[in-house]
């Protein structure tokens, strides 16, 4: 690997709805390596998605990006026109969506919606060439040919994926975001979608961001994961040590839910629900669920720090000291605002 392609730093994503103010994604940072395969992992309302409509700057009202920055390439994305950015979506970066499979068109055949594509981008080219590039493109994701002229309504769900992902790489961008690639999907096609998504990325040389919550598929085909609860991350650490040596309560808690083909064992369910973002437990987010909770858990915000290892973590067990005063500690722990209290500092 050869430095970052990516970097997003500080990414706030605020949705404003009737009841108030949900952060989505709250200060998120994490950088992407060229040639690198990252999964972001947590449970439903984690802010995975959101995350990921905000890298591709497709976050629609009541939601707005509030701040932060998503450098691709140096380029930060946030500060690029409309235009410029229309133009970098499958360019630069490209996202197979949740559920890509079922957003073709019905009506048309899947040549005719990929050419669509290859236009919408100022491509322009004869059919024959136009033809020609979509039958690369479909053999490239492991179609015959033949798939070009055909209606999805013909194809499996795992030959729409296929096809939602030829569409994602038809101009080759640098980074392709996967959100849940595999949803829907039986454990054999979702090994072959796997297995083609990895292939392309090889072939072109792209970074990917896959998002999901099958922790046993993302460890086959990520190398690093990063671990999101309430609209943070929580951990980043390679496959590896998330499974072998987790740090954070919660990614303890994942991985000691998966079952294991060495040892019968119950499972074990995290206990408790995933907070609600619209009004998010103060201090650490995880600590009405956590077991390893501590007094000051509940009134200061971990900030994500990297450990020795190499791994970062949001989580007090590994401050050196911990602050419980008013100002930001030496990890940058910041008190939150208690309802009453007088000392108002934002949450980070
Ligand atoms: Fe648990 Fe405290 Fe760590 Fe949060 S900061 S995960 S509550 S130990």
């Amino acid at each position: 690997m050869t430095g970052d392609i990516l970097q997003v730093k500080g990414l706030q994503v605020y949705y404003d709805t009737r009841e108030g103010q949900v952060n989505a994604v709250n200060n998120v940072s994490f950088a992407l390596e060229k040639d690198e395969r990252f999964g972001l992992v947590g449970e439903s309302g984690s802010g995975k998605t959101t995350m990921a409509t905000a890298l591709m700057r497709l976050i629609k009202a009541p939601g707005r990006i509030k701040g932060g920055q998503v450098l691709l390439d140096g380029k930060d994305l946030l500060k690029f026109s409309n235009e410029k950015m229309r133009q970098a979506r499958s360019t630069e970066i490209s996202m197979i969506p949740q559920g890509a499979m079922n957003s073709l068109n019905p009506v048309m055949r899947i040549r005719d919606q990929m050419i669509d594509t290859l236009r919408d981008h100022g491509v322009t080219s004869t059919k024959s060439e136009f033809r020609k590039r979509v039958d690369e493109l479909l053999e490239r994701v492991g179609l015959p040919a033949e798939v070009a002229g055909m209606y999805p309504h013909e194809l499996s769900g795992g030959m729409k994926q296929r096809v939602a992902i030829a569409t994602g790489i038809c101009l080759n961008p640098k980074v392709i975001i996967a959100d849940e690639p595999t949803s829907a999907l039986d454990v054999v096609v979702q090994r072959e979608v796997m297995t083609t998504l990895r292939l392309v990325q090889k072939e072109l040389g792209a970074s990917v961001i896959v998002i999901g919550h099958d922790m046993g598929l993302m460890a086959q085909f990520t190398e690093r994961l990063g671990v999101m609860y309430a609209g943070k991350l929580v951990e980043v650490a390679s496959v590896r040590d998330i499974f072998n040596k987790p740090l954070h309560p919660y990614t303890q808690l994942l991985t000691a839910s998966l079952p294991s083909l060495e040892s019968k064992q119950v499972f074990r369910g995290i206990p408790g629900r995933t907070p609600s973002l619209l009004n998010p437990p103060p201090g650490c987010g995880f600590h009405p669920r956590c077991p390893k909770a501590m007094e000051h858990c509940s009134r200061l915000v971990p900030a994500l720090q990297k450990m020795a290892t190499g791994q970062s973590v949001a989580c007090h067990l590994y401050d050196e000291t911990t602050d419980s005063t008013d100002s930001p500690g030496p990890s940058g722990n910041v008190e939150l605002k208690i309802a009453g209290s007088s000392s108002a500092a934002p949450q980070h």
